[in-house]
């Protein structure tokens, strides 16, 4: 028998092993595997089995298996199939995503030097700056390092090809490994009787005489009957040692063993259960969709409801019809940590049969959870964009909440998927229907609907007979003109917000920039203080008095001197949650207030916490970033205030104004939840902003409407697919001449793709690395596949690779960027 293995690493193909006979009735489709590679010893997945090759005698046998059960079907692979060929990354790139972290067993190099050859070279060497005498030195020292402790000791990542060379010239050799994998299913000593009841009781006193202790510790498993109880419980309760349990073991009276126990986590944010009939709207929705789960049949609807209309009642209604037929739900949400409530309300309804996955659980958590999935206890799973990966089989419905959230995609890892799009795929491969919901749906998906490729489901209305918040711009220049301006608030949002509180109503306060000022400048040369590694200007965050970057995290004291000129008039600009929250304590000593940014939640289960406290009234004000904004449903705020709409709609992006449509419209929907009437107040420059007039209005008809328009003049989606090509090096002379040589390759396909020159990047250096961006569109009118896109960009790719000059240089595929920054 002979096995097709691919590999979670960039290469595309796969590869034939045979099957040594022990292993034949353990290797399935699915199973893991270790296999030599060239030189190299990799772990592969198995994604088929055949009888017979082609040529046999180059053939290498499977050394080793990981898995004895397979980590995925045959359907789940066609669904990463579709990822792998649609985000054009290797089978075994998609593959990786099937296992939860810390199950992946990567292959690690390690270098192994003569460290007297090594010194010698060093010695020798002309330039002892230079990346090789740096290595060199190293291993004059040391005789063995792994390849990222070597990057780090060095301070450079692109090192493979000086490696290359020293271990030509013998210096070095680099080898293979397997490392372990870091979780394992957690397991406890219990311990129980081993002897039936009476008998136990017939032996007390004849032990009695001899090891009182000992009675003590079978009373109390007597006291159990036949239950077992955990080792460490047992002899705190009795206060013995193990050596009473071990001479009772060898007296064949108890017996210990290991259990498996579940990590379980558990969230910190709380809610009672509440429990009322659908509203005739809702259940018009309800009624629909429950016909699809029915017939299994794939179907996308884009539920488009208004904030505060329920969609969340609507999706725990729909979940449980699927439960009701023995299948099950998949419920994808922006960002976990920061949905509690949303949550919640699904662990009140659906209790021991759903779980979480998301990255704030211990890695022995997502692997308990992933299992329970597996095995069929956990029937709902909930979470954020990795949780389209959970191991769920027989889906009946997949639910994405806040459809138009950007954290659905996937910016940093490779496959660079967005899990809304994946998630229709996936109900498609599963035949399920699909719910998109959103109060501000995505101009793709609106767009969709409308060309009858979605379903269109609406909630006009909130429930309850609550209103919609009445919204106000607030024209700060001409407030300052007026004198109506002190420092970031105006005089008529800082009056609103006392007269709320004063009430013991809730308010929030968006801003969308962390940090306390977003620039430190030098009023005498100019200079602002800028990151090392990165083009982007450092950030003061007061808390600890420190510059920050907010794209690498580097930081350092705040400098009292101009680097550049020494001059001692630096100056702060620009507004940041911290100065929100700073400036707010002192117009109103008294109340309290508590910001919410991802600098203040950095510790696990703190939002929820804060949470909680807000919901009861102990929190007064809430000041945050977008975080904001999303799904909270706290029928006490009344009022939200924005300090300032510019901060994304100034940024040079084609989603801007989308961008700003949606964080105005959601975080203004968390006003007036209840009876009493909710007000927003967006403090802006632009009060004629067409975007913002629209948020005012409450029309998304008529922002959907014009924006379409834009987008289809502009060749944006959803008129045209685009897809960013990035060059990434340390050396901007290289990054800058691989896109010239992948853009004429590109140019030299002579397809009717629209593609751009190549330019810097929005951000054109992050982490030390200069980054060189060519945008290609490809319209829909002529690829309405994007079949070309693809081909196109994998053509260009080989053959860039058969030519690259520079092999430090990365090449990035991005299919649908989110931004083009
Ligand atoms: P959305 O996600 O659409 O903004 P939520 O799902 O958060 O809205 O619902 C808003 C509020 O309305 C919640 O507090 C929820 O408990 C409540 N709610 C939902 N459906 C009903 C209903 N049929 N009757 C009464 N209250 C409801
Ligand atoms: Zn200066
Ligand atoms: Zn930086």
């Amino acid at each position: 028998m002979y096995a097709e293995v691919v590999f979670p690493l960039p290469f595309r193909n796969s590869f034939t092993y045979s099957i040594p006979l022990d292993y034949e009735d353990i290797i399935q489709q699915g199973t893991r595997v270790v296999v030599p590679f060239g030189k190299r010893i990799l772990s592969g997945f198995v994604t088929g089995l055949k009888k017979e090759v082609d040529i046999k005698n180059q053939i290498r046998d499977i050394i080793d298996i990981i898995d004895d059960t397979p980590v995925f079907d045959d359907i789940s692979l066609k669904f990463y199939e579709w990822l792998a060929n649609y985000y054009l990354c290797s089978l075994g790139e998609a593959l990786r995503n099937s296992i939860p972290p810390g199950l992946e067993v990567e292959s690690k190099r390690q270098i192994i030097a003569d460290t007297d050859f090594c010194s010698k070279l060093y010695i020798e060497e002309e330039n002892k700056d230079c990346i090789k005498a740096k290595i060199l030195q190293f291993f004059s020292l040391k005789e063995k390092a792994n390849i990222s402790f070597l990057q780090k000791a060095v301070n450079k990542k692109n090192i493979y090809s000086t490696l290359k060379n020293l271990e030509k010239l013998g210096a070095i050799e680099i080898q293979d490994s397997i490392a372990d994998v870091k979780v394992k299913a957690k397991k406890v000593k219990f311990v129980e009787l081993a002897d039936s009841l009476d008998r136990t009781y017939g032996i007390i006193a004849e032990i009695e005489k001899k090891s009182p202790k000992q009675v003590i510790i079978l009373l109390e498993l007597l006291s159990r009957k036949n239950k077992s109880v955990k080792l460490s419980d047992l002899l705190e309760k009795t206060n013995s040692s193990m050596t009473s349990i071990n001479s009772l073991e060898s007296k064949n009276l108890v017996r210990v063993f290991d259990k498996e126990v579940e990590r379980i986590h558990v969230e910190l944010y709380k809610e009672e259960a509440t429990n009322f009939e659908l509203t005739n709207q809702q259940a018009e929705v309800v009624n629909t969709v429950s016909k699809s789960i029915d017939k299994n049949e794939f179907i996308p609807y884009l539920l488009y409801g208004v904030t505060g209309s329920g969609k969340t009642h609507v999706y725990i209604e729909l979940a449980k019809k699927a439960l009701s037929l023995n299948k099950t739900v998949l419920i994808l949400v922006p960002e976990i940590s920061l949905t509690p409530q949303i949550m919640t309300r699904f662990i009140n309804t659906f209790k021991n049969k759903v779980t979480l996955i998301h990255s704030r659980m211990s890695m022995g958590e997502r692997y308990d959870s992933w299992r329970g999935v597996i095995n069929g206890k956990y029937k709902v799973v909930i979470g954020p964009r990795s949780a389209i990966f959970a191991p769920l089989k027989n889906i009946g419905l997949i639910v994405v909440d806040e459809e138009h959230d950007a954290s659905y995609k996937q910016n940093d890892l490779t496959p660079k998927f967005n899990a809304r799009d994946s998630a229709v795929i996936k109900a498609q491969i599963y035949n399920c229907p699909i719910i998109l919901g959103s109060a501000t749906p995505s101009v793709e998906s609106m767009h969709n609907a409308l060309t009858n490729k979605y379903k269109l489901l609406t909630l006009p209305e909130r429930v309850d007979s609550a209103q919609m918040p009445i919204i106000r711009l607030i024209d700060i220049i001409e407030a300052k003109k007026i004198k109506q301006m002190e420092n970031n608030f105006s005089k008529v949002l800082i009056e609103e917000i006392k007269n709320r509180v004063e009430k013991k109503e809730g308010v929030i306060i968006l801003q969308n920039r962390r940090g306390f000022s977003t620039q430190l400048f030098c009023e005498d040369c100019g200079e602002i203080e800028v990151c090392p590694d990165c083009s982007a200007n450092l950030v003061h965050h007061l808390d600890k008095n420190i510059l920050r970057c907010h794209y690498c995290g580097f930081s350092k004291p705040v400098p009292r001197f101009c680097s550049k000129c020494g001059s001692i008039h630096l100056k702060f600009f620009g507004t940041g949650t911290q100065r929100i929250e700073d400036e707010l304590s002192y117009y109103l000593p008294n109340y309290k207030i508590e910001r919410v940014d991802s600098d203040s939640i950095d510790t696990k289960g703190k939002f929820g916490t804060i949470m909680n406290s807000f919901r009861n009234g102990e929190i007064d004000i809430l000041v945050g970033t977008q975080i904001v904004s999303k799904g909270l449903d706290f029928s006490n705020v009344t009022l939200v205030g924005v300090i300032s709409a510019e901060t994304t709609l100034w940024i040079p992006d084609f989603r801007a104004d989308e961008r700003t449509f949606q964080l105005l419209t959601q975080v203004s929907g968390r006003a007036g939840r209840s009876k009493a009437e909710g007000e927003v107040l967006i403090q802006t420059q632009n009060p004629n902003n067409f975007t913002l007039q629209k948020v005012v209005t409450n029309d998304y008809k008529g922002f959907y409407e014009r924006e379409i328009k834009m987008r289809e003049l502009n060749h944006y989606p959803p008129f045209a697919k685009l897809a960013l090509i990035e060059t990434k090096a340390e050396d901007e002379n290289q990054a800058r001449t691989a896109a010239n040589q992948f853009y004429d390759i590109l140019r030299k396909k002579a397809t009717p793709l629209m593609i751009n020159n190549p330019i810097p990047a929005g951000i054109p250096k992050i982490k030390k690395n200069y980054r060189f961006h060519i945008l290609i569109k490809s319209p829909k009118s002529i690829d309405p596949a994007a079949k070309l896109l693809r081909n196109t960009i994998m053509d260009a790719y080989s053959e860039y690779n058969q030519k690259a000059q520079y092999k430090d240089v990365r090449i990035i595929i991005d299919i649908d960027p989110h931004t083009i920054m």
